[in-house]
């Protein structure tokens, strides 16, 4: 008999546990949802993605509450991003 494992989001995965593990990666823009452009950068493609700073953090990532500060203007890619979801858990690996 083989059993399937059915790789479903872990409840205990939540962001507070996590220091925003996913605000080091390439945030690409794909739509406008209102970044302010201090935030954002150019990569070496000419895409439009968010700046990061030396330490390797998204540069609009308040790094005193380690959450996001333009929460409501967030790029598109960040409202998808599945909280344990397969790249989430990956990050946290
Ligand atoms: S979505 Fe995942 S990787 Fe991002 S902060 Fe939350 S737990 Fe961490
Ligand atoms: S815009 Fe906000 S949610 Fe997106 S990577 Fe930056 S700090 Fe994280």
């Amino acid at each position: 008999m083989t059993i399937e494992v059915v790789n479903l989001p872990n409840e205990e995965i939540t962001c507070s546990t996590c220091q925003a593990n996913c605000c080091r990666l390439e945030v690409l823009l794909i739509s406008d949802t209102g970044v302010p452009e201090e935030f954002i950068a150019e990569d070496q493609w000419g895409s439009m993605t968010m700046a990061r700073l030396d330490d390797g953090w998204c540069a609009a990532l308040d790094r005193s509450t380690m959450l996001c500060s333009i929460y409501e203007k967030r790029p598109l890619i960040c409202r998808e991003f599945e909280m344990g979801g397969y790249e989430c858990l990956e990050e946290r690996d």
